[in-house]
């Protein structure tokens, strides 16, 4: 292999390109980033700096001395729009040509916006450093002049911005259209659990309903809900999910199917690799295909896709992590580990949700697959360890310490 591509310039394709180097490829490593700056980390834009607590130059995930190290030939603030998998290149926004023998997809996702949205100042989505800083100005022009903050979606994003709006000391209303939050992804009993620290916080949120509309003149004034109501609103913030970026393979003949989809190694063709956000890959451990749009697996996936694409379709190892997420909601830190099955079982085995501090297993066909914490960063750790072993979840009660 003489040039390796890597489209996506952020921590997918960042720790691909670290690995590629890492494991001696020598050759031309380019790296196309939609985005003009180095890449930087995402999960402080919805904590650490939109809270103001630290700074743009402490979220950058690669001091500049060490990529220079890694000797790329950047393209930054361009876009692939096209891959020509027959012809081996990448066609970028301009019809500037790069032809590869090797090929990292890292293009991540984007946040999905609801539809019909005015152009008002004032309503937000947030995936980018710029877009976090153009909330916190908003969020500091709440704080000081008064006005209120409305998040659409109790997801982990979304409920993160609440916590940190709130902890600014604005007055948050978070809107939900689902009866649980996070419903889907941990369970109804689990999601209920996210959702009693923001009554905790004394955050208002409200379940089972839809937005309908928005009205201001220039700024955003409020939010019309489906049931006629309306809450007052300075400050909007979207977070009803993302999706995977992926329109400029829409030709290539690669399998798109929510994500690119791509074998057990990470390989969606011969010599052509995915990593992070974008993937869809079947995951060996839960025998079930996945896409996960969580850091450890953008970091990991990164690592073992570069590691892949090195050892060739044939020789590559499988790819089969025991996915792990972390969020941040005022004083709590919720961690999950596993993949949840529709029909899982979820015990609390140890604390309480009372207290909201404790542990809680989720079991499938007598297997240990997932465990879900509340400020029980130890247990949550060894838990992953005993999904990767396989373990019952009396085993793994057993082994707890
Ligand atoms: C606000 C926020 C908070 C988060 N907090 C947490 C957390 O607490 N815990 C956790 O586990 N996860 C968290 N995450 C998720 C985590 O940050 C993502 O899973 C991770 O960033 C995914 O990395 P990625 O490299 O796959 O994709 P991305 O970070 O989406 O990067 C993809 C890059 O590719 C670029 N790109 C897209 N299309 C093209 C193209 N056609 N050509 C060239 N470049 C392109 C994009 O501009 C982007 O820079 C958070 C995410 C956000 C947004």
């Amino acid at each position: 292999m003489h040039t390796v591509v890597v489209v996506g310039g952020s921590l997918a394709g960042l720790r691909a390109a670290e690995t590629l180097r890492q494991e001696r490829f020598d050759g031309r490593l380019v790296l196309v980033g939609a985005e003009e700056r180095l890449p930087y980390d995402r999960p402080p834009l919805s904590k650490q700096l939109l809270a103001g607590k630290v700074d743009v130059d402490q979220v950058s995930l690669c001091p500049s001395d060490r990529l220079a190290e890694l000797n790329l030939d950047l393209h930054l603030g361009r876009r692939a729009v096209a891959l020509d998998l027959a012809g081996r290149s990448v066609e970028l926004d301009g019809g500037e040509r790069i032809g590869f023998d090797g090929l990292v997809i890292a293009t991540g996702a984007s946040p999905r916006q609801l539809p019909g949205v005015p152009p008002l100042d004032g309503i937000h989505l947030l995936r980018t450093l710029d877009d976090c800083l153009a909330i916190r100005a908003d969020l500091d022009r709440v704080v000081t002049g008064g006005g209120g903050v409305v998040v659409v979606g109790a997801g982990f994003i979304g409920s993160e911005v609440a916590a940190t709006c709130h902890g600014a000391g604005a007055g948050v209303t978070v809107l939900e259209a689902l009866a649980t939050p996070l419903s889907k992804a941990l369970g109804e009993d689990m999601g209920a659990a996210c959702a009693s620290l923001h009554h905790d916080n004394g955050v208002d949120l409200r379940t089972g309903i839809g937005v309908s509309g928005f009205h201001g003149r220039h700024r955003v004034e409020g939010v019309l809900l489906a049931d006629g109501t309306t809450v007052e609103a300075e400050l909007v913030v979207v977070g009803v999910g993302v999706k995977p970026n992926t329109d400029w393979l829409a030709s290539s003949g690669l399998e798109v199917h929510d994500g690119v989809v791509c074998d057990s190694t990470l390989h969606a063709a011969p010599n052509v690799v995915v990593a992070g956000d974008v993937g869809r890959w079947h995951n060996p451990l839960f025998g079930a295909e996945m896409r996960v749009e969580h850091w450890t697996n953008a970091a990991e996936g990164g690592m073992a896709a570069a590691r892949s694409l090195l050892a060739g379709v044939d020789a590559a190892e499988p790819y089969a992590p025991v996915p792990y997420f972390w969020s941040d909601q005022y004083k709590t830190k919720i961690q999950f580990v596993g993949h949840v099955h529709h029909a899982d079982d979820v015990r609390v085995v140890d604390g309480s949700v009372d207290e909201r501090k404790f542990l809680a297993l989720y079991e499938h066909a007598g297997r240990l697959v997932g465990a879900l914490g509340f400020s029980r960063p130890k247990l949550v750790l060894q838990c992953r360890r005993f999904i990767a072993e396989r373990l019952s979840v009396d085993e793994a009660l057993s082994q707890l310490t």
